[in-house]
């Protein structure tokens, strides 16, 4: 008697594939509603998760893992990079970096597909030994206006120049694409095995990519709130998706 998986059997369709999206602490789970809404469109089946798991947690939610988006929200604690507080840092929520930086480590070590959205991208940079502006007004003079939360989620604020034939360039089929932008932090020093992908007019790192991963890709915008754009749609989280195993 074999006991094959039942999605083997041709008759039964593949199953959707489990996205983990950690949450922050003590957080409300409607600030999550956009991404939930997006992985599931893409065919995907969403799965909130809250920090202060136990290590037996950790590894059963791991082992169940398709794939990994790591979402929007606060910012990291500069303790993890190396760096002392700036005094316009905002609250920072250890459990959720612990959890973060724990599960991204693991899912590039195991070729699962990631993306990192915003505080994401950041947060899979800090994992791999990157460093972080801790606020891009006061530390990076010259900069953009990138931190537009006066405006509503879909407001343009700049555009990004693509990398020709990387990942993310083949998924948007387009070299220049109007984003929305949410940070007062951003990538600063590139961490090992990341290639910056996109960038601002400013010259500010938009978009990283693992060239020898499946699909690793952060992207400093919010794709989530940009799904009714023709620029845009689903196409990344489609993409993402795909990679993790969506039939
Ligand atoms: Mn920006």
């Amino acid at each position: 008697m074999h006991y094959l998986p039942l999605w083997r059997k041709s008759a039964m369709p593949r199953p959707r594939p489990s996205i983990i999206i950690p949450t922050g602490s003590g957080q409300s789970t409607w600030y999550y509603q956009p991404y939930v809404d997006a992985v599931q469109k893409a065919g995907g089946i969403p799965r909130l998760t809250s920090p202060d798991l136990d290590e037996e947690a950790l590894e059963a939610l791991a082992s169940r893992m398709d794939g990994l988006l790591l979402a929007g929200g606060g910012d990291v604690d500069p303790c993890l990079y190396g760096q002392a507080p700036h005094p316009a840092l905002g609250r920072v929520d250890r459990a959720r970096d612990d959890l973060e930086l724990a599960l991204a480590r693991l899912a590039l070590r195991r070729g699962l597909p990631i993306l990192g959205i915003c505080r994401g991208i950041q947060v899979l940079n800090v994992a791999t030994g990157g460093t972080l502006y801790q606020d891009l007004p006061s530390e990076r003079p010259g900069s953009l206006q990138h931190g537009c939360s006066q405006f509503p989620a879909d407001h343009i604020a700049h555009e990004v120049t693509l990398e020709p034939g990387s990942l993310l360039a083949r998924t948007m089929g387009r070299e220049a694409l109007p984003v929305n932008s949410r940070h007062h932090q951003g990538v600063d020093r590139l961490g090992e095995g990341w290639r910056a992908v996109a960038h601002a007019p400013d010259g500010l790192v938009e978009a990283m990519e693992a060239p020898g991963h499946p699909f690793a890709l952060g992207v400093q915008w919010h794709p989530e709130s940009l799904i009714g754009l023709p620029e845009h749609g689903l196409r990344l989280f489609a993409a993402f998706v795909r990679a993790c195993g969506a039939p």
